[in-house]
């Protein structure tokens, strides 16, 4: 094995692509480059039943769109971009189990699911650990034979030994050890059709494809101790793990597409205007803290692989938190240039722009850009230069006590004392008319405001009312008036 890293995501299709699959295929991605190694990507699609073409096609497109990049595996049959699929190796992974059990280290076990239940039911009467007895162990080669000979069916199982503790470090959680005893019994490698199980085929795929790290959650840390198992009776190099936590929100419920619903997806951001480098910069920072003096809490990958140091990863449960999410979103809006927001922006409009000179569309744009976390929240942001919206109750008291602000604004406007071309003598014009009225702050913008784009919020007030034009702020503000 070269001594160069090697890192891999291995997801099954048999979901929508979740973010905890992003996340931690993002920090398999951040040893990988960091160290100028390989970061591999493996379909684990053994599952026939479960595993669908449409959430293959989800995995890649959203890997694509975060810009989670795999490369080239060395010595393993992959298609065109590299990917492994783990049902097209079911020969090779048969091949090994041949090798177990030529060395002694598997065995052929014939008992029924009909026994192995009996002998479940038993153990739960006696109140023993309920697992696997390993009854098979004893079999002798003339009688395993025989009743191959005769059809019986049987599965292959790795011969655990005598107990022992499995111990590795890991890269997250420090040393690790558990015990054989543990493991509910000889594992089975090999099912009564042909097919291997997860447990081997990970083991044996990763082998073949040189993996060095493994970073996955932490709901497989029983499967990591039988895993180090088969490496041991393969003689095979253990791969060096880190377990993170999982993904919880904040009622400590593991984030999850049954219970919580669209959030759990990648999906649901790519389709509600999400940049792609902000939804992997939050997922990073889940469980990741920079070293210091780094990166800060803003980074792109680029700049995360350069100071990566896997030390940062945290075992304390990784809680989802969307105000954060939004958070990064709207630092990356931030950054964005003039052309490239409105260039984001452009699949999301529902309004026709072209109205607008491309000056005024500028100052449009650049004005919502504070107040929107994604680029869905656009139309809502910019629907009160197109159409009348239902003033909300709480609000409407605020017009009826701002009346003569209204009142006055009416006049400047008719009376062609305020250059309406221009968004700055609009605003100097309303502050002239709270000076002489003596109102200022909520009492004075809020009933303007709220008569010409419907709400209490919003960009500048004089652009506001430059974007919406002279002949509709009159309108409106003489229908409120009435
Ligand atoms: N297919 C497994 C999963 O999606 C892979 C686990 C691993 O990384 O070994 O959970």
């Amino acid at each position: 094995m070269s001594s160069k890293i090697v890192t891999r995501i291995a997801p099954s299709p048999t979901g929508n692509l979740h973010l905890g699959t992003v996340r931690t295929a993002l920090y398999n991605v951040l040893l990988a480059k960091k160290e100028n190694g390989k970061f591999l990507f493996r379909l684990e699609d053994t599952d026939r039943e479960r595993s669908k073409e449409e959430f293959t096609q989800e995995i890649v497109e959203g890997f694509n769109w975060l810009g989670i990049d795999w490369d080239i595996p060395d010595n393993v049959k992959h298609d065109e971009s590299g990917m492994v699929r783990q049902s097209e190796r079911n020969d090779i992974h048969s091949a090994y189990v041949q090798k177990l059990l030529d060395s002694k280290k598997a065995y052929k076990c014939f008992a029924s699911p009909q026994e192995l239940e009996a002998m479940r039911a038993a153990q739960k009467v006696a109140k023993l650990p309920e697992g696997y007895d390993n009854r098979g162990r004893n079999l002798s080669e003339d009688e395993s034979l025989r009743k191959e000979q005769a059809g019986e069916k049987f599965v292959v199982r790795l011969n655990l030994g005598e107990a022992r503790d499995i111990k590795w470090h890991d890269l997250v959680r420090g040393e690790m050890s558990i015990n054989t005893k543990d493991l509910g019994g000889d594992p089975v490698i090999q099912k009564f059709d042909g097919q291997v199980l997860y447990n081997f085929a990970v083991v044996i795929d990763d082998y073949e494809m040189q993996v060095t790290h493994v970073f996955r959650g932490e709901d497989h840390l029983s499967n990591t101790a039988k895993q180090i198992a088969i490496y041991e009776a393969f003689e095979f190099p253990v791969p060096s793990f880190g377990h993170l936590p999982l993904i919880f929100t904040t009622d400590k419920q593991k984030l999850s597409k049954r219970k919580h619903g669209d959030i759990a997806g990648v999906e649901k951001y790519r389709h509600e205007g999400y940049l792609p480098a902000a939804l992997a910069n939050y997922l990073v920072a889940t469980s990741y803290t920079a070293p210091k003096d780094t990166t800060g809490e803003v980074y792109t990958l680029e700049e995360a692989i350069k100071h990566f140091d896997p030390h940062g990863l945290s075992k304390s449960p990784a809680i989802y938190d969307l105000q954060k999410l939004n958070w990064y979103n709207r630092e990356y809006i931030a950054k964005l240039s003039h052309e490239q927001l409105l260039g984001y922006l452009k699949p999301f409009l529902k309004y026709d722009l072209s109205n607008f000179t491309p000056e005024d569309q500028k100052l449009l744009i650049d004005n919502v850009r504070g107040s929107i976390d994604k680029f869905a929240d656009i139309n809502t942001n910019i629907a009160y230069l197109f159409e009348e919206i239902i003033i909300d109750d709480s609000l409407k008291k605020f017009l009826v006590e701002g009346q003569v602000v209204n009142q006055a604004l009416l006049a400047a406007i008719e009376n062609n004392e305020i250059d309406m071309n221009s968004p700055v003598d609009i605003k100097n014009k309303i502050n002239l008319i709270g000076e002489s009225l003596s109102l200022k702050g909520k009492q004075l913008f809020w009933p303007i405001r709220i008569a010409v784009s419907f709400s209490s919020h919003g960009p500048d007030l004089g652009a506001v009312i430059y974007l919406l034009g002279r002949e509709k702020t009159i309108e409106r503000l003489k229908n409120l008036l009435k």
